[in-house]
């Protein structure tokens, strides 16, 4: 065959090609066009059901105090990739507030599986792993258990800055969320894990008397960490200086933070309070909390607890009050924060006679324990005044429940005291210990390193 001949047929072919694409085409098009009037006119076999199917489901809502919501594979078909990656990680997350690291490191697992290009998930999926793997490997612990403690973080740093010495005393007592975070990082890299304060204590005999510090059953190579937040009042006085106002429920059942702003601008955040951050530090490693446990609450009760005005005197609607801090305070118990005692009106204890120590522990359990719904075992010291056992004094706070104390002091201490209570020392986590403390914090974290450019030094 000719060259020339070859051409030719070539291009027949090609032409028969093009004739058959175009003819079918059309036929398509109008096939799909032009759908018959029986069609048109609303028979129910024709309405558009994949439509539905690719309507994200949504989520289930939220109620604080009832089971956080647990979205499993068995609910996943029919979500689109957004939906079900939300559900998947909010799920986890959900699993390790309760405790059950293993399950929620499965759910990821299968996450990973349905959404393979998903970094995110494939980022934390590692960690979930391991914090499932050390589970299975405890061993008993009965060296020093830490305990750090700091305050309500500085959520506007700037804003404190701008009022110069009116704010001085948030920077001697308060850290940045910034510094919040380097902290954490750097307890999580020297293998420090959160503990929970009720599970040191055991009372063996159970005469609800004489109490020791429990072996604890850990994972391997662990350190036991205690981390606590003093006061949590949020003022009325403190207000605009640089603290949020309060904290506050989102729709998805986050905790986080409300602050009404000098300009009227109204702000809720999750990244300016140590709940949120120090929640999605624990959701995004939970390999350094133990059963997902998180901190505790030190509380005092003059001015009610976490921005609302519970309080007897407020000025406020004091039910209406209550009824939403009991809303958060349901939320925080189930995302494994637990409180103590700070004292009713955070006052120096050991220069008042005991009628005030009396007066004020029964405001304490009139007004704050009602709300937290159980008898709390231990007792925070306001400005680390500590009272020892004998003291008549200490026997009001005996009687009315306390067992474990805890004060102010940067080297990890615990004591078994000679009447079967419990004393133990807190560091703190401040303005004068991001300045001072390089050596004794040194086990901790490397002040110079986790201090905020904005600290201003107030030695200068
Ligand atoms: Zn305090």
């Amino acid at each position: 065959m000719s060259y020339f001949r070859r051409r030719v047929r070539r291009r027949r072919l090609t032409i028969f090609i093009l004739i058959v694409a175009l003819l079918l085409g059309t036929a398509i098009y109008f096939l799909v066009r032009s759908p018959g009037p029986q069609q048109t006119s609303g028979n129910p076999m024709m309405t558009l059901e994949p439509e539905a199917d690719r309507t994200p489901r949504p989520l289930p809502t939220f109620e604080p105090g009832q089971a956080a919501p647990i979205i499993d594979e068995s609910q996943w078909d029919g979500m689109d990739d957004a939906t079900l990656k939300t559900a998947a990680l909010s799920s986890a997350y959900n699993l390790v507030d309760q405790g059950k690291v293993s399950e929620a490191a499965a759910l990821l697992e299968k996450a990973a599986e349905r959404l393979p290009g998903d970094t995110d998930i494939a980022d934390i999926l590692p960690r979930y792993q391991k914090a499932a793997a050390q589970e299975q490997e405890l061993e008993p612990y009965n060296g020093l258990i830490h305990h750090l403690f700091t305050h309500c973080l500085i959520a506007y740093p700037d804003l404190s800055l701008e009022l110069g010495g009116a704010a001085k005393d948030l920077w001697i007592d308060c850290i940045t969320p910034l510094e919040f975070e380097r902290i954490l990082n750097s307890l999580y890299e020297k293998n420090y894990i959160l503990i929970d304060i009720h599970d040191i204590i055991s009372n063996p005999s159970g005469d609800g008397e004489n109490y020791e510090f429990a072996t604890l059953e850990l994972p391997k190579g662990k350190t036991p960490l205690i981390l606590s937040f003093d006061d949590v009042v949020y003022d009325s006085k403190k207000m605009g200086r640089g603290m949020v106002d309060k904290l506050v429920l989102t729709e998805d059942g986050k905790v986080a933070t409300y602050t009404k702003l000098a300009d009227g601008t109204e702000e809720t955040r999750l990244d300016n309070e140590f709940v949120p951050i120090l929640n999605q530090f624990v959701w995004d490693h939970p390999d350094f909390s133990f059963k997902g446990v998180k901190g505790t609450f030190c509380l005092t009760g003059f001015e009610g607890i976490l921005g609302y005005r519970t309080q007897s005197d407020t000025p406020l609607d004091r039910e209406a009050e209550k009824a939403e801090v009991l809303k958060i305070v349901a939320r925080l118990k189930e995302m494994n924060w637990n409180f103590a005692s700070h004292s009713y009106g955070h006052r120096w204890m050991n220069k008042r006679d005991i009628d005030l120590i009396r007066e004020d522990t029964q405001s304490w359990e009139d007004e704050v324990e009602p709300l937290l719904g159980e008898n709390e075992l231990v007792f925070v010291w306001p400005y680390g005044d500590r009272i020892k056992p004998g003291d008549p004094k200490y026997q009001v706070l005996k009687d009315a429940g306390f067992r474990l104390f805890c004060g102010v002091g940067g080297k990890a201490y615990n004591l078994p005291e000679s009447d079967g209570t419990l004393f133990m020392d807190r560091g703190a986590m401040d303005g004068t210990s991001l300045w001072h403390y390089q050596n004794i914090y040194s086990i901790y974290f490397d002040v110079d390193a986790v201090r905020d450019p904005k600290r201003p030094n107030l030695d200068n």
